[in-house]
C-alpha cells in the first residue's frame, strides 16, 4: 500500500465530506455476532463538537469526482480542486485499521458522483457488503444513497448498512433549482419513498420471521442546506415536518451553508456560517418530534423566522402568555413540556414525583429544572409566581442578561476531522 498516496487521499476526500452533517450513529440495534468486529448497538459513543457534529465514524467520500455542478458543493465539476478516488479495497482497508485502533467506530460514506448514479452507488454497496461479509464488521454504516440509482442497489445497500440517506440539499424545489438545476427533487423522493417501503416491508417481515435479514435498521435521514438559498425558518421546518410525515425519517440535520465557492446565486464569501440558525433549527425539531409542539406553533405567517436570540420554546412561551402559569402539580404531561426550563426527562420525573407530595422550588431545582427560567411560567407548592406584571418581553430581557449563549458567537469554522 502507498502509505502516502492514501494519506494524500484520505486528506482530500475527508476534507470534501465534512460539508456533510447528517452523520449522527443513534438508532442502529446491530450486535456483534460470530466475534466480528465492531458493535453498533451499545459501541458507538456519540462524540459532538462545539457546532454539534459527530466525529465518531470514519467520515470521508470514495470520490469528489462529480458529473454535477451543483453550486454550492465543493465538488462540483467546475470547481478547480485537487480530485482523487479511493478504490473499493481501500476504503474497506482504511476502515478496518482505523477501526482496529480504536479511532473509529464506524464508517460514513458518500461520493460525488462520478460516470452515473449505479456505477457510483455499486461501488458504496461494495464497500458495506466486503465489510460485513468480509470482514465480519459489526460497526455502523452510513452509506448515502444516491438519487438515480437503481432500486436492486437501494435494497442491497439495505442489507448491509445501518442507515441510509438520501440528501434533499436544499429546503424547497425553487431553491433546488436556483442551485442545481441539474438536479431534480423527485429523484430524491422516489428513493426516500422507496427506502421507506423496505423499512415497513422488513419491520413487518421480521414480525413473522425472526430470522429475516435486516434492512437499514437504523433507518433513514436527509440533509439541508440552510442559508444558501432564501427560505425562511418557516419553509425549511414545513418541509421537514412534511418528510418526517410522509417517509418515517428518523432524521432531518440542518447544514449551516459554508460559503467557500464564489457565484452570483450564493452570498457572498465573507458571509458568516449561519450556526445560530442552524442550532435553533435543531432545537425547533427537537421540539416537533418529542415536545408535542406542531410546525405551525413554532413558525407561521406572522413569525417566519426563529429568534435568534433565545431557543424556539421560550420564544412560543413569551408569545403565548395567556397559557401561563399552569401549576406544575396539577397540569398535564403536555403542558409541562411547554414550559421553558423543564426538559424531557424533568417533566417526567415531576409527573412521578408529585404522587407522593406537592412539589415546591426545592424540589423542582433538585430534579433539574432551570428555574431562572421557569419561575416566571410557573407555579408550584410555594406559591410564588415569579412573573408578577412582566410582559414576555420583559422575561425574554431577565433571562437573556442571565444567560451567556455557547451559540451566540457567530463565527465558529467548520470541523476539521483529521
Ligand atoms: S451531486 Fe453531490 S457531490 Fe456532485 S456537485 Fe452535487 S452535491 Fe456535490
Amino acid at each position: 500500500m502507498n502509505v502516502d498516496r492514501i494519506t494524500e487521499k484520505l486528506n482530500i476526500l475527508a476534507d470534501a465530506a465534512k460539508y456533510d452533517v447528517s452523520c449522527a450513529s443513534s438508532g442502529s440495534d446491530r450486535k456483534n455476532k460470530d466475534k466480528g468486529l465492531g458493535n453498533a448497538s451499545n459501541g458507538i459513543c456519540h462524540s459532538y463538537t462545539e457546532d454539534g457534529r459527530c466525529v465518531s465514524l470514519l467520515k470521508i467520500l470514495l470520490t469528489n469526482h462529480c458529473i454535477f455542478d451543483c453550486a454550492y458543493c465543493v465538488s462540483r465539476k467546475n470547481n478547480d480542486i485537487k480530485r482523487a478516488a479511493f478504490t473499493v479495497q481501500e476504503v474497506v482497508d482504511l476502515t478496518i485499521n482505523f477501526y482496529r485502533r480504536n479511532y473509529i467506530e464506524g464508517l460514513f460514506l458518500s461520493s460525488g458522483i462520478f460516470k452515473n448514479a449505479d456505477y457510483t452507488m455499486e461501488r458504496l454497496v461494495h464497500v458495506a457488503k466486503k465489510l460485513r461479509i468480509e470482514h465480519n464488521f459489526n460497526g455502523y454504516i452510513h452509506l448515502k444513497s444516491i438519487p438515480g440509482a437503481s432500486e436492486e442497489l437501494m435494497r442491497e445497500a439495505g442489507l448491509y448498512a445501518d442507515r441510509l440517506s438520501v440528501n434533499l440539499e436544499m429546503p424547497t424545489e425553487a431553491g433546488l433549482k436556483l442551485l442545481a438545476p441539474d438536479k431534480n427533487r423527485q429523484d430524491m423522493i422516489d428513493p426516500m419513498r422507496f427506502l421507506n417501503q423496505e423499512i415497513i416491508r422488513n419491520t413487518e417481515e421480521k414480525k413473522l420471521f425472526k430470522n429475516a435479514p435486516m434492512f437499514a435498521p437504523a433507518g433513514q435521514s436527509t440533509q439541508v442546506i440552510v442559508g444558501a438559498t432564501p427560505e425562511s425558518d418557516q419553509q425549511v421546518l414545513q418541509s421537514a415536518n412534511y418528510f418526517y410525515k410522509n417517509f418515517n425519517l428518523k432524521r432531518v440535520y440542518y447544514s449551516g451553508y459554508v460559503p467557500v465557492l464564489a457565484d452570483k446565486r450564493l452570498p457572498a464569501l465573507n458571509t458568516a456560517v449561519p450556526m445560530v440558525r442552524e442550532n435553533r433549527l435543531y432545537q425547533a425539531d427537537w421540539l416537533m418530534r418529542f415536545y408535542g409542539f406542531h410546525v405551525n406553533e413554532i413558525v407561521n405567517n406572522q413569525n417566519p423566522l426563529l429568534d435568534l436570540d433565545i431557543d424556539p420554546k421560550l420564544s412560543w412561551a413569551i408569545r403565548n402568555m395567556q397559557a401561563f402559569p399552569i401549576d406544575i402539580n396539577k397540569a398535564d404531561l403536555q403542558l409541562i413540556l411547554r414550559v421553558p426550563g423543564i426538559g424531557l426527562l424533568s417533566a417526567q420525573k415531576i409527573v412521578a414525583a408529585r404522587k407522593f407530595a406537592r412539589l415546591g422550588w426545592e424540589q423542582l431545582k433538585k430534579i433539574g429544572v432551570a428555574t431562572n427560567r421557569a419561575r416566571y411560567f410557573i407555579t408550584c407548592k410555594s406559591n410564588e409566581f415569579e412573573r408578577r406584571d412582566l410582559t414576555g418581553q420583559n422575561i425574554k430581557q431577565f433571562i437573556m442578561a442571565q444567560s451567556q449563549s455557547k451559540y451566540i458567537k457567530n463565527t465558529q469554522t467548520q470541523l476539521n476531522l483529521f
